[in-house]
């Protein structure tokens, strides 16, 4: 008999991982215990040596799905003779190392549950176990067990606390677990606060069906939920919400009804049907005529499953797909305790779907798409934060990133662990600053990290950088915008470079204190130098033009014409008597600064085409543009590259051209997109050979543009060169968080020198 002690950390406490190994034990004979412990789990086994061996191979390959195991140590120990296997309930100490799992849609086994009349929970919306259930949403201190979350006020039934005590039992430890007898219940308000007596699920299901709006309480926040297929309510819903054109998403029933409103591929069907459940951006299909409404312009459709019990019983009395959007009002975050969304929401809900568990933690729904076969997170968020992304570099002080402005998160990191939050949102009113610094200080007790080095973005305006550099006791790193989405894409691939970055978005602070965005960078962890770039063009009246593209068309007429503009482009001259004065403003440079945005750039080209001039989301413009592309065209415009400039007045010049010569917008759409691609890619090749690199990669919320994407990533391959893109974090500045932890971490105070990576300075 041989005898191993096991160390196992990751993701396995929370996620049923001791009955996992106690049943192990029992089928394969080994004897000896499984412990919780500060870093993880412990276990000791006993057992023939080939027993042993087996039973270590079934930790990993039957681990349960939730379970992530990020090390697994094994050291040999005197055996003991001691029969029997034991769960040991020893409280851990030490410095906290465990993880909280993220929120988990509702498991086939509780789903089973949930539809048999002769179970216990038949029905009950609030049904979990060990392999689902609400988590880091509920989460209010550590150690993670009942009395530290949200259903602590709870007390377990007899029943339920048989079962929580049962090592046998799926529900063994289940910290939420709960029943009809002892836990949360549902109930249905109007708007006036009058309870609704009978179902409330059923009576829910009623004012769906007839056209009203329902606030529903979820996970992670309300949602406002509205029947789908019903143009009027749909844009009742728009209307109330002050929401013009953003898209919904909609909660479909079931996979099959899915596919009847879109094209699911393989990917996406996993995506939707995994424990994760976030929102799938898919192509509609295009033999089924949608609500307007739904998402106007917009050739694709948000689309999700049901993720909790509540979902799945309202899903199923609707029986038909239904839009399930934030609850809130424009842009504030979404509402999540229930007197203030019932205020909040009064204006907009018909009725209100209430329960009675708290919810400690604010959390959208996650959003991802599908490209080249990979899942692309849009916005990373519910049934994806907390998990760590692990650090290609240790981060030998504990870090705080405070992330950007826009699609805000903020990222704490130690070891080689990044907790990446949440999406926070636009950081642009109270409501938002303060769920962003609770989130902060939510995350370092949870994870205990207290930071002594915080990394922000290099814009003095940020509401992000004046909380980071207000901070004391800290050692406070700034991180340049594209630097940190280059780095973010790093990380997001385990590399530490150098490479060639392409960072294109809408806009970020750069080192010269203009305003950057369509940036080719030499690039590692370290620092950066910016090889090439967008030619840089006025932005007639600032942030006014990032909300009116037509601003931007006059700008870059008036770079590319100057006096002489060209005459007959009646499309673009709809507003033609608030041209004149916006282009002598471009020219005379007065509240016009200098922009190379390359989202700007997209937006010209949308506004001169008549696709979209005025905008009332970030990247319609572009999107739509997009979505007009003819991918049969093979044609393509040029665009000069001289002297570490790109020419996007070429390209402005090349659309006129065929604007005047009547060619369509998807023509055009198309060889605009095909010559920034050409240029961008011969600029970054160009780059490689010059640095003598092999890799390019690709970051920025431009990159969601899935055209410009392929083409890119096409033309660098070609090259012969190695594409590096996100599939973690989103290329948006929700992922710029990460790049700065990286950035920090490697620049930080204190590191001894000589020790880590080469550095670009070096390269040179
Ligand atoms: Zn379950
Ligand atoms: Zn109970
Ligand atoms: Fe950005």
């Amino acid at each position: 008999m041989v005898r191993v002690r096991i160390h196992i950390e990751g993701i396995v406490q929370g996620v049923g991982f001791r009955p996992f190994v106690y049943g192990l034990a029992g089928e394969l004979a080994v004897a000896g215990f499984v412990r919780n412990t500060a870093a993880g789990v412990l276990i000791e086994a006993e057992a023939t040596a080939e027993t042993v061996t087996e039973f270590t191979a079934a930790l990993r390959s039957r681990a349960p799905t939730l379970a992530r195991i990020d090390e697994l140590r094994c050291e040999p120990v005197p055996a003991t003779g001691v029969d029997g296997f034991q769960i040991e309930l020893t409280s851990p100490d030490g410095p906290r190392r465990t993880l909280i799992s993220a929120d988990t849609a509702t498991c086939a086994d509780c789903l089973a549950e949930l539809a048999d009349p002769a179970d216990r929970r038949y029905r009950y919306p609030f049904i979990n176990c060990t392999n689902c259930g609400p988590r880091f949403t509920i989460v209010t201190g550590v150690p993670y067990d009942r009395a530290a979350t949200t259903m602590a006020g709870f007390a377990m039934c007899q029943d339920c606390r048989r079962e929580y005590d049962d090592p046998g039992d799926r529900r063994f430890h289940a910290q939420p677990v709960c029943c009809p007898v002892c836990g949360p219940t549902l109930r249905l308000i109007g708007p006036d606060g009058t309870a609704s007596t009978g179902d409330p699920i059923g009576t829910t299901a009623d004012l769906l069906r007839a056209g009203s709006i329902v606030a529903v309480k979820g996970l992670g926040g309300y949602h406002l939920a509205v029947d789908a297929r019903s143009e009027e309510a749909v844009a009742t819903l728009r209307g109330r919400k002050h929401r013009e054109d953003k898209p919904f998403a909609v909660m479909m029933p079931d996979l099959g009804v899915a596919r009847s409103w879109c094209e699911v591929g393989q990917v996406a069907a996993e995506l939707l049907t995994g424990h994760r459940r976030p929102i799938v951006v898919l192509p509609r299909r295009r033999d089924v005529v949608l609500p307007a409404a739904l998402a106007p312009g917009n050739d694709q459709l948000g689309v999700l499953l049901p993720y909790t019990p509540l979902h799945h019983l309202l899903a199923q009395a609707v029986g038909s797909p239904l839009v399930l959007t934030s609850g809130n009002v424009s842009d504030e975050p979404i509402a999540y305790l229930d007197d203030e969304a019932v205020t909040r929401l009064s204006g907009i809900a018909d009725g209100f779907l209430l329960h009675d568990r708290p919810i400690r933690m604010r959390t959208d729904d996650s959003v991802v798409r599908v490209v080249r076969g990979r899942p692309r997170p849009v916005r990373r968020s519910r049934g994806y934060a907390p998990e760590p992304i692990t650090l290609p570099l240790d981060c030998p002080r504990p870090v705080l990133a405070v992330g950007a402005e826009l699609k805000n998160t903020f990222c704490l990191a130690r070891g080689r662990q990044a907790f990446v939050s949440h999406h926070i949102g636009d950081l642009e009113n109270y409501e938002t600053m303060r769920s962003f610094q609770d989130g902060i200080e939510h995350f370092g007790m949870l994870f205990d990290i207290a930071p002594e080095v915080v990394a922000h973005d290099l814009h003095p305006e940020y509401l992000s950088t004046k909380y980071a550099v207000d901070l004391t006791g800290v050692d406070v790193i700034g991180v340049q915008h594209h630097h940190a989405h280059i780095a973010s894409c790093l990380v997001d691939n385990a590399a530490v470079g150098p490479v060639i970055g392409v960072a294109y978005d809408g806009t970020g602070f750069g080192s010269d204190g203009t305003l950057w965005g369509g940036e080719i960078l030499l690039a590692d962890l370290t620092g950066f130098r910016r090889l090439a770039h967008l030619e840089p063009v006025p932005l007639p009246g600032g942030s006014a033009a990032i909300r009116a593209p037509w601003r931007m068309a006059a700008a870059y007429l008036q770079v590319a014409y100057g006096e002489e503009l060209p005459t007959g482009l009646e499309v673009a001259l709809r507003h033609a008597d608030r041209w004149a004065p916006v282009q002598a403003m471009a020219a005379r440079g007065v509240n016009a600064p200098l922009t190379s945005s390359a989202g700007r750039l997209f937006d010209a080209v949308s506004a001169l085409t008549g696709v979209r001039d005025e905008v009332s989301f970030e990247g319609q413009a572009a999107i739509e543009l997009e979505q007009r592309v003819d991918r049969a065209e093979a044609g393509s415009y040029p665009m000069g590259v001289r002297d570490g400039l790109l020419l996007g007045r070429d390209l402005i010049r090349a659309v006129v051209h065929d604007l005047r010569r009547g060619a369509g917008v998807p023509t055009i759409a198309a060889r605009f997109h095909r010559g920034f691609a050409a240029a961008t890619v011969q600029a970054a090749a160009a780059a490689a050979r010059g640095h003598g690199l092999d890799t390019v990669a690709l970051s920025g919320g431009v990159f969601q543009n899935v055209v410009l994407l392929n083409l890119v990533i096409d033309g660098l391959e070609r090259a012969g060169l190695r594409v590096l893109t996100h599939a973690q974090v989103p290329c948006n500045d929700g992922g710029i968080s990460l790049g700065q932890v990286a950035v920090a971490a490697r620049t930080q105070p204190g590191l001894q020198a000589g020790t880590g990576l080469p550095s670009i300075v070096e390269l040179a």
